[in-house]
């Protein structure tokens, strides 16, 4: 039997059973589609429940080289790991313990081991980016979408010459015992949902989209700023439960999103002194030790409103008007502000469900479903196959990691 593990997703979940795994001994094979790894941690800026910067998360806390920072991790060096970024799955076959899966990978149009991210091309075109400065590969990112001119000048003066633009994608078959599902969560974007207006004016974002306009790495140095022109935004309001609770849309309550709009606001409350935020709930779930950001936020002087938005219009500055049902006051109330923010549902990544019906796998909403059910936390979805992390369902950094550890105990046991 071949002993290599399979893990799709190198979010926070994917990252620390792979690292754990490789420092048994164990080779495992991490493929992200993206061309780095990370995740959606690597636009959240500050976490809870510390409130770290989230590119020194301790997430695995004993590892050395990791215990910093864990997109500094030993990923890219350890041996046991093959990393396989910009990779996708096109196909399992195979049987429990046996799998043969064929993974596409690329075209790599810049080489991670020959760039020095010295940001030459970046100046020569916009179809060239760096993703993060903690990214990894350490490398410059190309959208061929963005193709321009510049693009061939940045290829033909790349010192290093790392970059390649005819570069074509590739496909490799690999044999696994084992597969664990990382695949994490998508963030739900509101198109559809006429009383939020999301995608009619740039001011309507997404709690993601705040989160990366409040990272100090982000172009405007993480400054509270409106989409639309730039200026400073001075008046919030973010509304809860957009997409989860709702028949129409995801039942489940997305779990996390009241304690990291809590979050934002007591960033923006506490750090952006000249802004003022509202929070419109129907119930405000902060589970755990949670409570005490609801409570900081009230300090801070964040307004809470029980009720639901009923409209937003325009304004010809840029504002928006917004029209709120307060069910305690039985009033509607009018609110102008620059930013209105929606706790949008997490819901699964898109293709997960393919990979998860290509192992004859069940489901819950579309997440992957524990073989044990009425266990919470529980790992195993399959023979030989596992699951960790907001690929389960919505969940915070903490319980991904824990949950990626119970993944590797349980292969490792097997071995045994
Ligand atoms: C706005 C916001 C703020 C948050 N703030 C916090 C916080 O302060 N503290 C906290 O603990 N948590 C926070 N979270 C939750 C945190 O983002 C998650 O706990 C964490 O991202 C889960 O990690 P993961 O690895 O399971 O999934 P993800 O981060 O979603 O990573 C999944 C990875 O799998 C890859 N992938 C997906 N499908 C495929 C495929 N088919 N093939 C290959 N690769 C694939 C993706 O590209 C991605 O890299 C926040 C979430 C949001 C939305
Ligand atoms: S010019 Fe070459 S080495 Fe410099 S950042 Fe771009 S790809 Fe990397
Ligand atoms: S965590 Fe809060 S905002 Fe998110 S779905 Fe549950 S109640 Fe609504």
């Amino acid at each position: 039997m071949t002993s290599s593990v399979l893990i799709i997703g190198a979010g926070v979940a994917g990252m620390t059973a792979a690292v754990e795994l490789a420092d048994s001994g164990v080779k495992t094979i991490l493929v992200d589609r993206l061309p780095t790894v990370g995740g959606n941690a690597l636009d959240l800026y500050k976490a809870f429940p510390t409130d770290d910067c989230f590119y020194c998360f301790e997430g695995n806390r004993w590892r050395p080289g990791i215990r910093k920072c864990f997109y500094r991790s030993a990923l890219t060096d350890q041996p046991n790991i093959d990393l396989l970024v910009d990779s996708q799955i096109e196909e399992i076959k195979g049987s429990p313990g046996k799998f043969s899966v064929t993974i596409r990978k690329g075209p790599v149009y810049v080489d991670p081991r020959k760039c020095t991210m010295c940001g030459l091309c970046i100046t020569h075109s916009k179809a060239f980016k760096l993703l993060s400065p903690q990214c990894q590969p350490q490398a410059v990112v190309y959208d061929p979408s963005m193709a321009d001119e510049g693009a061939k000048k940045a290829e033909n003066e790349c010192p290093s010459r790392a970059i390649n633009l005819s570069a074509e994608g590739s496909t490799q078959t690999v044999s696994v015992s084992d597969i664990v599902v990382a695949t994490g969560f998508h963030e739900m974007q509101p198109v559809n949902m006429d009383e939020y207006g999301y995608g009619t004016h740039p001011n309507i974002i997404t709690q993601l989209e705040l989160a990366k306009i409040l990272d100090p790495n982000a172009e405007n140095g993480g400054a509270l700023v409106r989409p639309s022109d730039g200026k400073p935004a001075k008046r919030v309001l973010m509304v809860q439960c957009v997409g989860s609770r709702d028949e129409n849309y995801y039942p489940y309550c997305s779990k996390i999103c009241c304690v990291f709009a809590l979050k934002h606001a007591n960033i923006i409350a506490e750090e952006r002194g000249e802004a003022s935020v509202s929070v419109v709930y129907m119930d405000l779930r902060t589970y755990d030790t949670y409570e005490d950001y609801y409570r900081r936020a009230r300090r801070a002087g964040v307004e809470f409103i029980r009720g639901r938005t009923m409209s937003v219009k325009p304004n010809t500055d840029d504002t928006l008007e917004i029209t709120v049902y307060d069910s305690l006051l039985d009033k509607y109330l009018k609110f102008s502000v620059d930013l209105f923010v929606l706790s949008s549902a997490l819901e699964p990544q898109p293709d997960s469900n393919r990979i998860i019906k290509a192992l004859g796998l069940g489901q819950s909403s579309g997440f992957a479903a524990p073989l044990d059910t009425a266990t919470h936390g529980e790992v195993v979805i399959g023979e030989h196959v596992y699951a960790c992390g907001a690929a389960l369902g919505p969940a915070e950094v903490p319980d991904s990691v824990t949950q990626a550890r119970a993944v590797v105990s349980k292969i490792l046991q097997e071995r045994m």
